[in-house]
């Protein structure tokens, strides 16, 4: 289906012929008429499959055909989990506002609170934010939401992982009225919190999923590796990134540490790696990004804090060092590859520290994981056979086990004769046992 099918304005349609794009994707094709439709929409589809513009052309499209309730509020804005990926969106809906007389700006955490003041006393028409930064300039009182027509929540149930819920609240409150209309999207919707705030935030939403979440992502080969240890682990990644025919590649690791001290080893093979993670300044994260993005570096070494929305085309390979900890993360990493209609590859380490992950990720994707191996580099690692649990089924008549519940005796009064009892005095500390009644042996 063509864009032009989709009855957007014909100015957006004029913006879109610079991308090149001849098709709208599915989740574009099923999603926009929904928005064009005013509903609010609860909406997934895989990884790099088009939902920034899913969401971007419909808010405009209703901007460009509907009267503004306020000169001084903006009429969208799109919230992001991170400030790498509202960059992106930004990016995305600058070229999308090209030729038009609207304003737009970018409010995340990390830049100058008071530039961003300045900057929303211009009121411009469309913000990308991250939440933590737009709450702080609702309680700052700079910046109303009164006249908003579209809130846009990307990647929402990640800004639910973060922990963003009471400035999800703060925004929904100053933005409450029924002319707003209320987009959610991700590649992973299923979490029962996601379902509580689209109860509170969304009305009557119509939810549309392209495919399930945890449904196999056709364009990326997938394969994983059985480690030892960390050395073992090194080992293997010298290899895959000696044998493979990379453009560019993404390396996530468990901590901040983690991608420093790997990056530094990297860079020592002169393979140009470059990490990045959150403890960085602002500005060091975004020329991090920007190197990244212009292929200075070929390899990023970082966090799940890249792990959501980033879009570099180039990217050809991901490679899970650690597996991620949240299930979800596992297709958003992978995800940063093999995105619109390319191929990619992912491949995963999996240690003894990464089992318990890695078989919660085995369940989410209802499949039964093979291990690849490669030559000279297999290790003795072969999983972790789950426990048996205790005192379950019949019980066990084993040697080790009878020694563990030793038979219960009934304790048996102790009998004296009766010239013993003659000879005590009163006061004298003497067990004199009581004749008790019978009782089930359950209650000794
Ligand atoms: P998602 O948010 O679903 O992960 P993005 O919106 O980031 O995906 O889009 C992934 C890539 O696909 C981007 O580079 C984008 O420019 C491109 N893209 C978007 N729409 C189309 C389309 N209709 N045809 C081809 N490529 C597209
Ligand atoms: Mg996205």
């Amino acid at each position: 289906m063509q864009f032009k099918e989709l009855g957007l304005d014909n100015r957006l349609l004029k913006n879109l012929d610079h991308f090149a794009f001849k098709k709208a994707t599915d989740i574009q094709r099923q999603a926009i008429p929904v928005a064009l439709a005013n509903k609010d929409l609860l909406a997934s589809s895989k990884t790099g499959s088009g939902k920034t513009l899913a969401f971007v052309l419909p808010m405009l499209h209703k901007a460009l055909k509907s009267k503004a309730f306020s000169a001084r509020d903006p009429r969208g804005v799109i919230l992001a989990p991170t400030r790498e990926l509202a960059k992106q969106v930004y990016g995305e809906l600058r070229a999308m506002l090209g030729g038009l007389s609207y304003t737009a700006t970018l409010i995340v955490g990390g830049e100058n609170f008071n530039d961003q003041v300045k900057a929303l006393r211009k009121y411009p028409r469309f913000i990308v934010a991250t939440p933590g930064r737009l709450a702080d300039h609702l309680d700052h009182r700079s910046l109303y939401l009164d006249g908003l027509d579209t809130l846009v929540l990307d990647e929402a149930d990640r800004m639910l992982d973060l922990g963003f819920v009471k400035e999800l609240h703060s925004i929904h409150k100053a933005a409450n009225h029924r002319r707003r209309q209320t987009l959610m999207f991700s590649a992973t919707l299923d979490h029962a919190e996601v379902n509580d705030i689209a109860m509170q935030m969304l009305e009557d939403p119509k939810r549309i999923a392209v495919g399930a979440a945890n449904q196999q992502h056709t364009d990326i080969d997938q394969r994983f590796y059985l480690c030892d240890h960390l050395d073992h682990k090194q080992a293997l990644l010298d290899r895959i990134l000696d044998d493979a025919d990379y453009r560019q590649v993404m390396i996530f690791t468990a901590t901040r540490s983690d991608t420093e001290r790997l990056t530094e080893l990297l860079n020592q093979r002169k393979l140009k790696a470059v990490a990045l993670s959150g403890e960085l300044s602002q500005s060091q994260r975004n020329a991090i990004m920007s190197q990244f993005e212009r292929a200075v570096h070929k390899i990023l070494v970082t966090t799940d804090i890249a792990s959501r929305g980033i879009d570099i085309p180039n990217v050809s390979h991901v490679i899970n060092f650690d597996m991620p900890k949240h299930t979800e993360e596992y297709v958003h990493r992978v995800g940063r590859t093999g995105r619109a209609g390319n191929r990619g590859e992912a491949l995963s380490l999996v240690g003894p520290k990464d089992w318990a992950s890695f078989k919660r990720i085995e369940t989410y994707l209802q499949q039964d994981i093979q291990f690849d191996t490669l030559e000279g580099l297999k290790g003795k690692f072969k999983g972790i056979k789950p426990r048996k649990p205790k005192f379950a089924g019949k019980p066990n008549k084993g040697k080790a086990a009878q020694k563990a519940q030793p038979k219960k005796v009934a304790r048996k009064p102790v009998k004296r004769d009766k010239s013993f009892y003659q000879h005590v005095a009163v006061g004298d500390n003497v067990f004199v046992p009581k004749k008790r009644p019978q009782s089930d042996d359950s209650a000794d």
